[in-house]
């Protein structure tokens, strides 16, 4: 195929904004098009070498382009860089520039699979004298193209393409090409799309093998799927409803979708929900999966959190972004911010893939086939069939750093559905509240021990207010953020005077420490925002019966409140109203305390 034909085919759909039309002069293009020019003009006309997923970047700059055209045309660089400027494009500059007294007649015409090769060069030159080498070969290629043809490749090569072909145009426009166009028919191309992610690929099978081919085009280990997709209910109550009166609710992590590969031999590899790979950002993940996955090939999902893996807690996200983009020193990253990988499904597992399999068949899967480890572990999962049970693992799921659930059919035909939105996945989330300006002063009534970097130290320490009325200390959450080297070092010290061997009288609390402590030592934390908890006790019944208040995200600020006797700190009473004030601030749509049922 002549490299003229499309670029004539970019100039019309340049020319277009409506997508029917798109559609049509794509399905015109692709129809005469075979195997191996069919995949390459789909991915070129989406701005790409390779499936987007492969991430195949060119590495040329504008300053590079510039070079090469001023070499193609004779012009001079800075003639070239003013004219660019001047146009704001230097596709246009470029065939421009080449139609200036040129014949052209002399050259062979460019053909699609020389114009890709060229480009793919390009892409793979790679280290000392790299630049020089993509110069020189987009020079040769220029010197041989017509204007437009020009134009077109300059573009390309920049990422400015602008002839706008989505995905889901050029689906409809294979539907028509080569299907009868049905609704039925460019579902099920969208359906293989989905499952591999490369359009190239199924335009491939849909011409060699027909519609009916596409049924054989399967999941495979090292390809990413297109992520399932979950739709959203007001409340927990429609929630299960919608689900027949019974789901697996799970722990909704507030952190980095994570499409985990884990093949027989080679290495694992991460991809996010937009199918980018991040391997290389969690190298720690990619190294604990080959230990979690006793049995490889797998393909896992999950949600990628950052913890504090000395006390188990999870961490807000904000944290995890600290990582993005780290590529230096991502050893020093790795050990300031620990990621886990909640993992909440299994598509591929045995050497077969498991992904139409029904979820409670799936997830039975995952933990047989998971043995978790630090940073991968299984996301908390609980079968409810009524809302008093959802609503209690919804505030277990805020209290322990989700920002909500997930709720997941159980029905029959509860399959991965790759690349779609429907109600088999339900999320409900705890719209957030402004936050909470006011610091509190806690007791401390009990210690765990550290692990990792803290092990054979206090790790974390559960904090108590105090309610006057009762003369009881009821505890609202436990912090292990906060703590410097040396504080970490006193917390003993000052422990030691108040350490108990059974739980004092007096303390209120649904967890059961390493330590208990009798009330003495007064810290002062800060946190995101209060919550209803099934475990912490303080303010218990106030807002609703069997729920306590909990700090949510709680951190140490580092001040000793060595003027405050136990008495003294924040009362129940404190933290109530701090509850009731910050619900009255937060969005309509957070529910009026801010919980469900
Ligand atoms: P949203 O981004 O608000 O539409 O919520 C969907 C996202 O929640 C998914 O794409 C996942 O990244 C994330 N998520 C967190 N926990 C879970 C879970 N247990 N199951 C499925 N998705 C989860």
């Amino acid at each position: 195929m002549h490299f003229a034909e499309l670029a004539r085919a970019y100039e019309r759909l340049e020319a277009t904004t409506k997508r029917l039309e798109m559609r049509t002069i794509l399905a015109d293009l692709v129809r005469p098009i075979r195997p191996p020019d069919l995949a390459r003009v789909l991915y070129l006309s989406q701005g790409l070498l390779r499936p987007e997923y492969e991430g195949v970047e060119l590495g040329v700059a504008d300053s590079l382009a510039r070079r090469a055209v001023a070499l193609a045309t004779g012009a001079e660089e800075p003639d070239v860089a003013r004219r660019a400027k001047e146009s704001g494009d230097l596709g246009s500059t470029t065939a421009e520039l080449l139609g200036k007294g040129r014949r052209l007649d002399a050259n062979e015409p460019l053909s699609v699979a020389g114009v890709y090769a060229d480009l793919s060069r390009i892409a793979a030159a790679k280290g000392p004298g790299s630049q020089e080498e993509k110069v020189a070969i987009l020079a040769q290629l220029l010197g041989r193209a017509t204007p437009v043809e020009g134009k077109f490749v300059v573009r390309f090569v920049l990422g400015t393409l602008r002839v706008g072909v989505r995905e889901m145009t050029i689906l409809d426009a294979l539907a028509e090409a080569f299907g009868d166009g049905a609704k039925a028919t460019r579902a099920r191309i969208e359906s293989a799309f989905n499952l591999t992610s490369d359009l190239g690929l199924v335009a491939g099978v849909l011409v060699d093998r027909g519609v009916d081919g596409l049924e054989k085009v399967g999941v495979e280990v090292g390809r990413p799927i297109r992520p399932m997709l979950a739709e959203r209910e007001p409340d927990l109550a429609s929630v299960l409803e919608r689900m027949g009166g019974r789901a697996a609710l799970e722990y909704k992590y507030d952190g980095l979708r994570v499409q985990a590969h884990v093949p027989a031999r080679g290495p694992v590899r991460l991809f996010s929900r937009r199918l980018e790979e991040i391997s290389a950002q969690f190298p720690e993940l990619v190294e604990e999966l080959r230990t979690a996955v006793g049995s490889p090939p797998a393909i896992l999902e999950g949600e990628c959190v950052p913890i504090d893996l000395d006390t188990d807690e999870i961490q807000p996200f904000q944290e995890v972004s600290r990582r993005r983009g780290r590529k230096h020193d991502l050893a020093r990253v790795q050990e300031e911010v620990p990621v886990c990988l909640f993992v909440f499904d299994v598509l591929y597992a045995g050497s077969e893939p498991v992904y139409l399999k029904d979820f409670a068949e799936r997830r039975a899967l995952l933990e047989s086939i998971l043995r978790p480890t630090d940073r991968v572990r299984l996301a908390v999962q609980e079968v409810v069939a009524d809302v008093a049970s959802a609503t209690r693992f919804f505030e277990q799921a805020i209290a322990a750093g989700g920002e909500g659930v997930m709720a997941k059919s159980l029905k029959d035909g509860s399959a991965y559905r790759a690349g779609a939105r429907g109600y088999w996945w339900i999320k409900y989330k705890r719209e957030y509240t402004a936050g909470l300006s006011d610091s509190i002063d806690g007791v401390v009534v009990g210690a765990f021990l550290g692990r990792g970097r803290r092990a054979g130290r206090y790790g974390a320490f559960l904090l108590a207010v105090y309610d006057p009325e009762h003369d009881r200390f009821e505890s609202f959450c436990k912090v292990g953020t906060g703590f410097d080297d040396a504080r970490l070092e006193e917390m003993p010290k000052r422990l030691r005077p108040f350490e108990a061997d059974a739980a004092p009288a007096g303390i209120e609390t649904g967890l059961v420490p390493d330590r208990w402590m009798r009330p003495g030592v007064v810290l002062e934390v800060r946190g995101a925002e209060l919550t209803l908890s099934p475990i912490h006790r303080a303010a218990r019944g106030e807002v609703r019966p069997e729920a306590g208040l909990a700090l949510r995200f709680p951190r140490f600020t580092g001040r000793f409140r060595d003027d405050k006797g136990p008495t003294e700190a924040t009362t129940s009473g404190e933290l109530l109203s701090m509850y009731r004030s910050q619900v009255r601030q937060a969005a309509p749509s957070s529910g009026s305390e801010g919980a469900p049922g």
